[in-house]
């Protein structure tokens, strides 16, 4: 492989966040495994132009469901090595929280591959319970219930326990128990053979998870109830005689756990509890650890927020072997482990590639002619002076000159005594004396924070085809990051530094935060752009959370999405499907296109009558309106149609 290759590998730190799934071809393609490692492989730009033909453009959202399957069977794999190894007697089965990204095609495809393992699902409301209930699962997995119920819910739950699935009711708090009671006595009542749900109860533990959900966990957390409410429980059922139908016993202390050493103490903690409740002859079977196993997002492998300082066998074995040893110091039977992870199943396998418009203007140019002229304003003669002695030596000096000749500059323009040319002369002399000073000052071994700052400043602004809101709501709602990256020309040395702008009118809509081995990167280092030619990045591991968080601020609808699978022959395209049209997007603030299209008929009518308009006019304008409603609410690649 080329050493520039090498180089650009590095500088996005691919091998660092990519779980070896993605990697860098021959011609400088960003490409897809169809496993860890594997030698099938899928070419991203050749599938970007390929939707390109088809007239699908970006931004377009690759989904590539054999990196669901792989991070399922990692995950199996992982606990099935722990639990040989530690000579656990209890099974291992994970339940899919709905909630990371329900879209039809991630959960159809995750129990394709779950079923396997008996891998079931998790649903957190109504809605999701009931898309549940009509999906297959495999006989023995589990249809895990948590979320705040009511009386209906639970029905809903009773009547996907006649259907025949395994339905664990998890009580978190305690008027759902009395629902529960009531609905299992009608039930019974009616047929004495009915399968009823399981119940479960959330355990609030005092210990804490590390990272941004933090507060999921501890004594102040929303969900679980307390050692006295689960003693509440157990009394209930008991009287009622229905304690045979409590069958779980679960927690979950956050998203995106950084730390395995709290994630240890909080097992530690279920477990002690767990083996407790057990001892007092209640047969629970299930211990459910919740979900939080963390992406290492930037790759760093440490406890920094968008990282993890485990794997996932690292994991496994501490969940066995802390369960494990407190069950038989407390000498009570293994429980099966379930395990509720999302995030690092769905993350890796959706790719957002957009293409990169444009780019913003900031640092003035040098569109004046810039002779001193002896009429100039003393401030402009000074700045005129920096820029022309500007030198390795005096640099730093002359920066903060710069910075306050540009205040005086202002200060002048406010109070009426320079002009508008002679503001515009100031600021391009201003900006040159910056592009100089910061030059001088990146050739030092050590550069000073004020001139990282100014890096900042004096970065490409790229405006990228898409909207944060809808598509890394994350990034602007937690600072969350997301590994980026061009899909093209990384047998190319990056020669700028940039920022990215997405196309919503918001302010907030920029990236400015980029993963990094050792910190976090404040510019990201990016091609140039080519006249005629697109630019294409892709926003790595969004597909956990990102797409069904997303929003439609400004009216970006969901993007295309394009599926995809990686065989012998390469790619496949197995399934192209269209995003968000104008009026798709109105119709979500509930705008009617035909309403609109009668309203706008109106008012040209009303031009025509009033002669304002030919009817040949009106008639065309009328049909180019209403021929915008089937179009893509993003932007158009320059040039094309
Ligand atoms: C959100 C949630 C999960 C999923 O967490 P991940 O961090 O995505 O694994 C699991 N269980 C419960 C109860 C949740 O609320």
């Amino acid at each position: 492989m080329s050493a520039i290759i090498e180089q650009t590998i590095e500088t996005y730190g691919i091998e660092n966040w990519g779980a070896d799934y993605f990697g860098v071809n021959r011609k400088g393609h960003l490409i897809v495994r169809a496993a860890e490692g594997d030698n099938l492989t899928a070419d991203v730009k050749e599938i970007i132009d390929d939707l390109r033909k088809r007239g699908i453009n970006t931004p377009v959202l690759l989904r590539f469901p054999q990196l669901l399957f792989g991070q399922i069977r990692k995950l199996q794999k992982s606990f099935r090595n722990s639990i040989k190894e530690f000579d656990y007697n209890g099974g291992h089965m994970c339940v899919y929280p709905m909630k990371v990204n329900q879209n039809r095609s991630v959960v159809e495809e995750y129990l394709r591959e779950g079923k396997r393992y008996n891998f079931g699902l998790e649903a957190g409301s109504k809605a999701e319970l009931y898309a549940a209930l009509a999906l297959e699962q495999a006989e023995d997995s589990l249809l895990v219930l948590n979320g705040f119920k009511d009386r209906d819910f639970i029905k809903l739950a009773f009547a996907g326990a006649k259907a025949g699935k395994n339905v664990v009711i998890v009580i978190e708090k305690l008027s759902e128990l009395d629902h529960t009671l009531q609905l299992a006595e009608e039930t019974v009542a009616d047929n004495t053979k009915a399968k009823l749900p399981m119940i479960g109860v959330r355990v609030k533990l005092y210990s804490k998870g590390s990272g941004k959900w933090e507060k999921s966990g501890g004594e102040a957390a929303k969900f679980g109830l307390t050692t006295t409410e689960i003693l509440e429980v157990i009394r209930r059922l008991t009287e009622a005689g229905r304690i045979d139908m409590l069958k779980l016993l679960h927690f979950h202390i956050g998203s995106q756990l950084t730390d395995i050493k709290r994630i240890k103490n909080a097992m530690k903690e279920a477990a002690r509890t767990y083996a407790k409740i057990r001892q007092m002859q209640i047969p629970i079977e299930f211990l459910d650890v919740g979900g939080g196993m963390a992406v290492d997002y930037d790759g760093s492998r440490t406890s920094y927020e968008s990282s993890a300082n485990y794997n996932a066998q690292e994991f496994a074995n501490d969940v066995i072997y802390v369960i494990k040893t407190v069950c038989d110091d407390e000498d009570v039977p293994h429980p099966t482990i379930i395990q509720e992870s999302g995030r690092y199943l769905t993350a890796y396998h959706a790719i957002l590639v957009t293409n990169v418009q444009d780019e913003i203007e900031t640092v003035v140019e040098d569109l004046t002619p810039l002779a001193l002229d002896e009429h100039d304003p003393q401030v402009v003669k000074e700045l005129h002076d920096l820029r022309k002695n500007i030198t390795a030596k005096n640099y730093r000096e002359y920066y903060h000159d710069a910075l306050e000749h540009r205040e005086e500059l202002f200060t002048m323009f406010n109070l009426g005594l320079i002009s508008l040319e002679d503001r515009g002369k100031g600021e391009v002399l201003f900006w040159d004396v910056c592009e100089k000073a910061d030059g001088f000052a990146q050739q030092k071994k050590y550069v000073a924070e004020e001139f990282d700052e100014l890096r900042r400043l004096l970065c490409a602004k790229y405006l990228a085809n898409f909207s944060v809101f809808r598509s890394m709501p994350d990034n602007w709602a937690l600072e969350q990051l997301f590994p980026i990256i061009p899909i093209h020309k990384l047998n190319k040395k990056p020669t700028e530094y940039a920022t990215l702008c997405d196309i919503t009118c918001d302010s907030d809509g920029i990236v400015d935060k980029f993963v990094d081995l050792h910190d976090v990167k404040q510019v990201l280092e990016l091609h140039n752009l080519e006249k005629d030619e697109p630019y294409y990045l892709a926003m790595m591991l969004v597909g956990a959370y990102q797409e069904v968080m997303g929003n439609n601020h400004n009216l970006f609808g969901v993007p295309h999405e394009a599926h995809i699978y990686i065989g012998e022959d390469g790619y496949i395209i197995k399934k192209v499907i269209q995003g968000a049209t104008l009026s798709d997007a109105l119709a979500t603030v509930r705008f009617d296109s035909g309403q609109l299209h009668d309203q706008f008929r109106r008012n040209i009518m009303q031009k025509i009558k009033d002669g304002e308009v030919s009817t040949k006019e009106g008639n065309e304008l009328i049909e180019y309106y209403e021929s915008q409603a089937e179009s893509y609410t993003y932007l158009s690649l320059n040039g094309s149609e």
